[in-house]
């Protein structure tokens, strides 16, 4: 498809999602600069799924460099959009064909209590710092926050994520408290069930006297949001993914020996000394999705740590528009940026959750149709005329959509290519990206990464 060579495009984040894209970008013969803020480009494999999962994280690693050496892609680590390039400058002035934002969800979503935000750091923390230190905390070099997992920790949530922190707490206290009494155990043992590795070295878990981390959710346990039902779910296979829920829960806590409390909804922090030593919780009254606190039920739950899980969602760019807690994407199948022209999302940054395999899938789904519709000049009279008549069925509402497949982004000439391929390398070089993909991984890989 020599006629593709004439577009590049640029995919800020090199995870999941972004080297999907790329790499679907690539095969199809289109240039692509992934930009990439970290020096490895892994994002929630290496700095969200706990550092136990070790066999699906390298297995992913291999995957994500496979795409990113393809041909055709150049990867630029080390450099952030909105702190090293503007956004707007670069989606607007560089003079790409199209920008692809693949940067995930990095940003927890406010407890929603006034004034948490003062109490950061002093008793109150969230997810995302909280894995990032447990994943990188081993390493000679790590630099960052270091948090404690103190016991009967509450922890606020009730998705995977959540689970995982819960997790986190558990095999900690267990550990130290197994350790103390001179038993040999690590992580990897604790994390394939409590009971079971305290039966592998004779001791009763109830005997090591840990109370164990205290999981809130505003819900009922069968709302959890661990698992789905799908589209558009009958009675039927919603009660179905309720039970699947609540099995999920019971299994979770027989391996990990945590409490749960559901129907608790945060009203107020608890704090002494400048420091969060608890939440106050009503019990909630559940109609639907509805989960309206009871009048006169608030109390207080005490705690040395409370950690707030309840999701993440894209991480504020300056110059970028947003609608609530999100970016202005507009079109589900092929969300596009409101705030400018060619600037499309996938992956966790328009979706906010899912797993590995929702996000790869996104990535493809959009990156295909916007090649499709908006690049490939032999497919594009066909592919347009197919996506009209689709949408045509779809709501009213969905009309732009409609005219905006029939656009064509116009081929770069030699020169701009070159231009851009130039400032490219420019930056490369400035983050001491000189050599190829393999040496540097190999350059930035802390020896001692878990
Ligand atoms: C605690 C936890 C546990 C999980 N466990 C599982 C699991 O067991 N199984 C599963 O399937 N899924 C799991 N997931 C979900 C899964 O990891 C994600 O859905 C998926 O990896 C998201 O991929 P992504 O590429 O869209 O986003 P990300 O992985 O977040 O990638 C975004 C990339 O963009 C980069 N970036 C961000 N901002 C910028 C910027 N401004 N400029 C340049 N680059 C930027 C980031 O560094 C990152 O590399 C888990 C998630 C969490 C939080």
């Amino acid at each position: 498809m020599t006629e593709n060579q004439n577009y590049f495009v640029a995919v800020v984040g090199g995870a999941i999602s972004g080297s999907v894209a790329a790499e679907i970008l690539a095969d199809r013969g289109i240039r692509v600069a992934v930009i990439e803020q970290n020096k490895r480009p892994y994002g929630k494999i290496e700095d969200g799924l706990p550092r136990w999962h070790v066999e699906q994280r390298k297995q992913e690693y291999g995957r994500i460099d496979a795409r990113l050496k393809k041909p055709g892609v150049y990867f630029v680590p080390s450099t952030k959009l909105g702190r090293d390039l503007e956004f707007n400058d670069f989606c607007n002035n560089w003079g790409f064909s199209a920008v692809i934002l693949a940067n995930g969800a990095w940003r927890d979503r406010d407890l929603g209590v006034a004034g948490a935000q003062e109490f950061v750091d002093k008793g109150l923390i969230y997810q995302n710092p909280f894995i990032y230190w447990y994943n990188h905390k081993n390493e000679k070099d790590y630099t960052g926050p270091r948090y404690k997992t103190p016991d009967e920790a509450i922890v606020v949530g009730g998705g995977l994520a959540s689970i995982d922190v819960v997790k986190v707490l558990q095999i900690d206290n267990y550990e130290r408290a197994m350790k103390a009494r001179g038993i040999p155990t690590d992580m990897h043992e604790l994390e394939k069930g409590i009971p079971a590795a305290c039966k592998a070295h004779g001791v009763d878990p109830e005997s090591l006297g840990v109370k164990g981390c205290l999981l809130i959710y505003r819900r009922r346990e069968q709302d959890m949001p661990m698992a789905q039902p799908p589209d558009n779910a009958t009675p039927d296979q919603i009660a179905k993914t309720e039970m699947v829920r609540q099995k999920m829960l019971r299994l979770a806590r027989d391996r990990y020996l945590f409490r749960v409390q559901d129907r608790r909804l945060t009203t107020g922090l608890v704090v002494e000394n400048g420091r969060v030593v608890g939440l106050r919780v009503a019990e909630t009254k559940i109609e639907g999705r509805k989960a309206d606190p009871i009048p006169g039920s608030e109390h207080e739950l005490r705690a040395p740590l409370v950690i707030s899980s309840i999701g993440s969602v894209p991480e504020i760019l300056p110059g970028v528009a947003m609608k609530g807690e999100y970016y202005t994407f507009t079109d589900e199948d092929l969300p596009r940026y409101s705030g400018a022209d060619r600037v499309f999302g996938v992956g966790n940054v328009v979706t906010g959750q899912g797993n590995i395999r929702v996000s790869l899938i996104h990535s493809q789904k959009v990156t295909k149709q916007l090649i499709d519709d908006f690049m490939s000049g032999s497919n594009r009279g066909g592919t347009a005329a197919a996506s009209a008549a689709t949408a045509e069925t779809r709501a009213a509402g969905q009309a732009q959509a409609v005219h905006q497949t029939l656009e064509t982004i116009p081929a770069l000439s030699p020169d701009r290519i070159a231009a851009l391929e130039q400032r490219i390398r420019a930056r490369q070089e400035r983050v001491g990206y000189t050599s190829d993909y393999d040496s540097w991984i190999a350059k930035v890989t802390p020896p001692d990464l878990e």
